[in-house]
């Protein structure tokens, strides 16, 4: 399916295998944009024909974006004439985002995400401890899942990895036919905003906790760390061992990755 966007001459075929799904909601391109304060600097993935980056480039003082299709990333290149405060970078996201954050330096990290790789991409995208925070589109049960609570069934790693530097919370909720091509489900936009809370603990030690914490959600959690931490050690800390992952929340799980790594000192008799 071609689509064209405004201020853009060519008509470009969407890339399903590339997930995409081109955003024509003016209300939701707005609230994406003036989430971003005036003059800040951020980084798009996935720019795709430019519904979100034409808003933000109007607002921010430099923008990089990553995108994986030649013809986008050609197209944004040239752009590069007129647009001086703008950067591209050609690649995967999942291979370049962590030498671009690492290069760009940004305040804020916004897109409408490939929902094919959503999930590995927020583990990485956690990661980053960000002065402003991130403003990102994806399905609707990824999203659900993000903003979810412990206790609730679709609690699980992406909802703790995430409130490590961040609080999320849900901006809007859109259907089908906010985008051309329509994708088959709904889409909701989340907004990561740091909180300037997070305990000393190494993001990349939360994220094998919870990897193996949540391998088996229907274990208590004793059993998923049995041989490694006894019933005292999370009684030491608080925490019933009975419990399942998805009961325990953010603390619970900084505290097990601190119990693992001896940081938290383990009373054996
Ligand atoms: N931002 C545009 C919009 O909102 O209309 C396009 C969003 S579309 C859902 C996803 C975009 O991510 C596409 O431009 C696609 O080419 C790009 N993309 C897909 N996989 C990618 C990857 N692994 N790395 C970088 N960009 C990718």
């Amino acid at each position: 399916m071609g689509c064209s966007v405004a201020g853009m001459s060519e008509s470009f075929r969407a890339n399903k295998a590339l997930g995409q799904h081109f955003l024509i909601s003016e209300k939701a391109i707005r609230t994406i944009a003036e989430a971003i304060p005036q003059g800040q600097s951020a980084i798009e993935i996935g720019p795709g024909p430019g519904a979100i980056t034409t808003s933000v480039l109007a607002r921010v003082g430099h923008l990089t974006i990553i995108e994986k299709d030649d013809r986008f990333a050609e197209y944004w290149q040239d752009k590069t004439n007129i647009y001086n405060h703008l950067s591209v970078v050609h690649g995967d996201v999942l291979e370049v985002l962590e030498s671009a954050v690492q290069q760009a330096q940004p305040d804020w990290i916004v897109g409408n995400l490939p929902y094919n790789i959503s999930g590995p991409l927020t583990a990485q995208l956690a990661s980053f401890s960000l002065t402003g925070g991130m403003i990102l589109m994806y399905q609707r049960e990824v999203g659900q899942r993000i903003v979810a609570e412990s206790g609730s069934k679709i609690y699980g790693g992406l909802s703790v990895l995430v409130r490590h530097f961040y609080s999320p919370k849900r901006l809007i909720t859109l259907p089908p036919g906010a985008f051309n091509p329509p994708p088959k489900v709904h889409s909701m936009v989340i907004q990561l905003l740091p909180h300037g809370n997070t305990p000393d603990c190494a993001y990349a030690d939360l994220q094998t906790t919870v990897r193996q914490g949540f391998a088996h959600r229907r274990k208590t959690i004793f059993n998923q760390f049995r041989g490694e931490l006894t019933q005292d050690d999370f009684i030491s800390v608080n925490i019933d061992p009975q419990k399942r992952p998805e009961q325990l929340d953010y603390a619970d799980w900084v505290k097990i990755t601190l119990l693992r790594k001896g940081t938290v000192k383990i009373q054996h008799d």
